[in-house]
């Protein structure tokens, strides 16, 4: 199946030669569909399936609509569990992004970088890509807001818990809109994941690859 019938736009069709992506991956034919009705969305797939495109071009189809990010509020959060993989997923945003007519800003916040530089970068940005401790620290330093956050996507959540972040997960939560579309992605489903499942999930679609 093309990337035309997925439901994508004539940009993000585009937006995607960038990427240089012929054709879907399957994780990628199975959940933009879904994640573009709105739904939650639970998808088990690996590093390597294809799964970051299968949430970020949903999620920048849905902030190419005229609303703008207010100063310092983000509408689309993603946690990661390691500054590596903030770093590609930001890369992907950054380049499917590129080509949009409206401008859509994401940006990668991680621990063991400085704090400072990414302070000021936060300014007017859409999408934030964060680890747990780090973004945990901007948001006691009022350099970001959750409030507005309309979408969620918790990626590679088997290994954030593994690197025992639920805690600060736990407290991400908290500060989130009750109202908002949630994703999590996890390589397996653990005892710990159906549980954070239960929790975030509201009549989760899940997709298996
Ligand atoms: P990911 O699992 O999102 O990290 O993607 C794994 C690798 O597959 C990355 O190098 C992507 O650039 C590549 N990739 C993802 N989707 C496609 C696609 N539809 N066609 C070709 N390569 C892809």
């Amino acid at each position: 199946m093309p990337f035309s019938k997925l439901g994508l736009s004539e940009h993000l069709q585009k937006a995607l030669l960038a990427l240089s992506y012929a054709k879907p991956y399957p994780i990628q034919e199975a959940a933009i569909p879904v994640i573009l009705t709105g739904k939650d969305v639970l998808g088990i797939a690996k590093t390597g399936s294809g799964k970051t495109a299968s949430f970020a071009l949903p999620m920048l189809e849905r902030f190419m609509d005229s609303k703008t990010t207010s100063n310092r509020h983000v509408r689309g959060l993603i946690l990661v569990p390691t500054r590596e993989l903030a770093q590609q997923v930001e890369e992907v945003f950054k380049k499917l992004s590129d080509s949009l007519p409206k401008r859509i800003k994401t940006l990668a916040v991680f621990g063991g970088a400085s704090i400072n530089p990414q302070m000021i970068n936060l300014q007017g940005t859409d999408i934030l890509v964060a680890t747990p401790g780090r973004l945990l620290d901007l948001i006691a330093s009022k350099a970001v807001y959750l409030s507005e956050v309309e979408m969620l996507v918790l990626d590679e959540a088997d290994k954030m818990l593994n690197l025992g972040f639920k805690e600060e997960m736990q407290k991400i939560l908290q500060l989130l809109p009750a109202k908002r579309q949630n994703i999590l992605f996890s390589a397996t489903l653990s005892a710990d994941i159906k549980n954070i499942k239960d929790i975030i999930l509201h009549d989760p679609e899940v997709v298996e690859i």
